[in-house]
């Protein structure tokens, strides 16, 4: 896509790095998410699907959590809007793929815990698993700001309970766990019950290693979007884990609900960018091949005026995914409703502008002949993944108002 300027400009290693994975993305993300997308959801992890040797693939790039910690915090943060933009460019399931699987890794990091991350090394898959069945946005609200005012939470459908030794789990988390199916360890944000009842209020991080005993998985569920993805149950039936697998306990919980919500949200905001950039060039380049009235559609002004709304969008998705990374990488707290603003701008930039492409495309990107009902399908998912985008919204609006100005 052509640069504009809207943005700053990358330096030479930046751009280097950039065009290394967005040929990534196109030689092996987008190939591979679109054959994921036609195999039914019970084979998608059968041995020699895609998914592995997208996996595989991955593996060969080097990346690794611990380089990416290590880096000065600006420079980690553009190098992650760079990232996560060309893997959404490739695969928007896929990449979500790649931020399920690293983060635990993250938080055992974020939470400076060296003896868990020698336990679980890097390259040991990975999930998240905060949602229950009973429970969707809210999980990520443990203040409970965005509640109805006569509203109650209701009981978890996940508790551990700390004993003196270990903590127990019981109960399950909700199917979309992303990448659980294929995941080793996971991150459960979950209700915790220290000897006064469970509450989702006071909760707890823990690493918990899948292959405990007493965890089932359900079965991959399948879905209209983002079937690259793997997603399904988790269930704890007793499960002991010694205390020292807690990364936050409940005096901790909502620095953690943050820490991951601020991240994950500002990362959204970048793989959507990038999964609109795809769209925007699907339909670019249709617009330049398909005539109508003897010339091609780009010629026509509802069209030229479309793309140019398209590309509109795009760029301030991926100024403002930007600068809310950099502001938040160094600011001594980062700010949650920036990167509440920055995953709404870039999910429903990416469902407008693939909406938008259907339109150009015309009868045409209705059939799975073409790639934009694809992108289509998976931009629709992103309005809900990592909290529904009026939920959050509602939360950001609330933090707007000045408690002093009600006297
Ligand atoms: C592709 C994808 C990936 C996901 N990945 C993960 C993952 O890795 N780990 C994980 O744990 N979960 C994951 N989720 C779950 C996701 O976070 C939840 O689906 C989401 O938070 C919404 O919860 P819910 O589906 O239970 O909807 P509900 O909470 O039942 O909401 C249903 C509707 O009611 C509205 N609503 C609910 N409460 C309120 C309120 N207080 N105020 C106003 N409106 C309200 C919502 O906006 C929504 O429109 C994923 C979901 C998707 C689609």
């Amino acid at each position: 896509m052509t640069a504009w300027g809207a943005e700053s400009l990358l330096t030479e290693e930046q751009e280097a790095i950039r065009d290394v994975l967005n040929g990534f993305a196109r030689r092996v993300m987008r190939p591979l998410g679109q054959k994921l997308d036609r195999i039914d959801p019970g084979e998608q992890l059968a041995p020699g699907s895609p998914y592995w040797s997208f996996m595989k693939e991955f593996a060969t790039l080097g990346i690794s959590v611990a380089d990416l910690m290590a880096m000065p915090e600006a420079e980690r943060a553009v190098l992650l809007c760079i990232a996560n933009e060309e893997f959404g460019y490739g695969d928007g399931g896929l990449a979500i793929v790649l931020g399920a699987t690293m983060l635990p890794h993250v938080m055992m990091h974020m939470f400076g815990r060296s003896d868990l991350i020698a336990k679980y090394p890097e390259g040991v898959p990975g999930c998240w698993a905060i949602t229950e069945p009973d429970h969707g946005t809210d999980m990520l609200d443990p203040n409970g700001a965005i509640f109805a005012p006569n509203a109650k939470y209701g009981r978890p459908n996940c508790v551990a309970k700390f004993e003196a030794d270990r903590i127990v789990l019981q109960g399950q988390k909700a199917a979309w766990c992303s990448n659980a199916p294929a995941a080793e360890i996971c991150v459960l944000y979950v209700a915790a019950d220290t000897g006064n009842g469970a509450d989702p209020r006071n909760g707890a991080c823990i690493i918990v290693p899948l292959d405990a005993p007493g965890v089932t998985k359900g079965r991959v569920i399948a879905k209209m979007g983002q079937r690259a993805l793997p997603q399904g149950e988790l269930f704890f039936d007793n499960v002991e884990l010694p205390l020292d697998n807690v990364i936050a306990g409940p005096e901790d919980y909502k620095r953690a609900v943050y820490g991951v919500h601020a991240e994950a949200n500002t990362l959204m905001g970048a793989v959507w960018t990038g999964n609109a950039r795809s769209a925007y060039e699907l339909a670019w380049d249709y617009a330049h091949e398909r005539k109508q009235g003897g010339v091609p559609i780009i010629r026509h002004q509802s069209v030229a005026q479309r793309l140019f709304h398209m590309a509109r969008k795009i760029e301030l998705s991926r100024a403002l995914t930007r600068r809310v990374a950099l502001y938040n990488a160094t600011a001594p707290t980062p700010s949650l409703p920036s990167a509440m603003m920055a995953k709404i701008t870039g999910t429903q930039t990416a469902f407008e502008v693939a909406s938008d492409a259907m339109q150009i495309f015309g009868g045409n990107g209705m059939t799975d002949e073409y790639p934009i009902e694809k992108t289509f399908r998976d931009a629709r998912l992103a309005l809900i993944e990592d909290g529904c985008n009026e939920i959050l919204s509602i939360k950001g609006g609330y933090g707007l108002a000045d408690p002093e100005r009600f006297a």
